[in-house]
């Protein structure tokens, strides 16, 4: 940064010989004064840059070496020696999270700030743990067409994760709380290295909590959750089709963010008679050779009950006859879709002399024989 740089113990408004204790009280004072959480919008761009300024202020004054360097030889002594990011590297943050975080802060403001300075500073910051909610439960069911076809309700049985009654989900024992981890020391992250190359890594027994449970729940061994067995009752709702899913939230396992959903899968049965086509349904009905002749009235199985359909004389095989409203309601707009009936002809496979002799003289009369 060009142009003339304000003096580090100005900005932090400590004495020259101020010991770190001071210095860390100072910046923790202007960190929540100039958080920018805290101040008007139109003030937040301002905010940041004092932000910057301070944390720089901070990072030189809070390592001894850098800080005999700035004493001997002023800002010159530091921008000679160390690039912007070398200037936060190693110096200890980690604490003003924690402290920040006691006033309600998210960490986030700080990385939206250092990543503006083009770099992560956060190798030892304590890493913001993840919170998931609860895994979703995949249900397939099986109903009838009939059911699909006006909708049914059918009680589920399963198992799932429910927050644990005992301890309302925090998994350690009530009346005691989480202590800081051993380990890492509350910081989340491990490091190793020299000098201003550090390796840092999420602690692996904290998993970057920072704190870890002594006195854990007996109900839930420190889970947090406990396998319940459930009873739900759901609504198919009538026009369901075969392979569609039905959502139903917050039905699933309990997580640290909530519960996740239940998928309910349908599968339709297959059907003796019906065959689903879009909202359409189709079947075949037989019909006798004279009645397709002559025309009849017929009966035909329908998702309701059987119906009589006419048909005309002459009527030839697969002719398709459509029956109105007869078929599968659409899921969202309700609209009943048709029953498309087939005609099978049938044909008689024996026949007695008399009837023999009877269709010889009808295919002689239409010169057919
Ligand atoms: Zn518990
Ligand atoms: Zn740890």
């Amino acid at each position: 940064m060009m142009g003339t740089k304000r003096d580090y113990y100005e900005i932090l408004g400590v004495s020259r010989d101020a010991s770190l204790e001071e210095i860390k009280k100072a910046y923790r004072k202007l960190a929540l004064q100039y958080h920018p959480d805290r101040v008007p919008p139109e003030k937040k761009k301002e905010a940041e840059e004092k932000f910057k300024e301070i944390s720089e202020a901070y990072a030189v004054l809070s390592d001894s070496n850098k800080r005999k360097l700035y004493d001997t030889y002023g800002h010159a002594g530091i921008d000679s020696r160390y690039t912007t990011e070398d200037i936060f590297r190693g110096a200890d943050f980690s604490w003003i999270f924690r402290d920040l975080g006691e006033f309600g802060f998210g960490e986030s403001i700080f990385e939206d700030i250092f990543s503006d300075l083009g770099f992560d500073i956060f190798g030892t910051k304590r890493r913001r743990k993840r919170v998931l909610k609860g895994e979703d439960i995949h249900f397939k069911l099986t109903i009838e067409l009939e059911e699909a076809a006006k909708g049914v309700e059918k009680i589920l049985t399963f198992n799932r994760y429910e927050r644990c009654s005992h301890c309302k989900g925090s998994g350690v024992q009530p009346g005691t709380s989480k202590s800081v981890c051993p380990l890492c020391k509350g910081k989340g992250t491990i490091s190793s290295g020299f000098g201003f190359i550090t390796f840092s890594e999420t602690c692996p027994r904290c998993k970057g909590e920072g704190e870890v449970i002594t006195k854990p729940c007996p109900r839930c061994r420190g889970l947090g959750k406990e396998r319940v067995s459930k009873r739900l009752k759901v609504s198919i709702p009538a026009g369901v089709d075969n392979g569609s899913a039905i959502r139903l939230r917050g039905e699933g396992h309990f997580g640290e963010g909530g519960y996740g959903d239940l998928y309910l899968h349908i599968q339709v049965k297959e059907h003796p008679i019906f065959q689903r086509e879009g909202n359409n349904i189709r079947c075949k009905v037989k019909v006798p050779m004279v009645k397709a002749c002559l025309g009849a009235d017929i009966e035909v199985p329908t998702l309701n009950g059987k119906v009589v359909m006419r048909i005309p004389p002459g009527t030839q095989p697969h002719t398709i006859f459509r029956l109105r409203s007869k078929g599968f309601p659409d899921v969202r707009s309700k609209r009943v879709g048709d029953q498309l009936v087939e005609v099978e002809v049938e044909i008689p496979k024996s026949l007695s002399s008399r009837e023999r002799a009877l269709l010889l003289e009808f295919g002689k009369l239409r010169k057919e024989l």
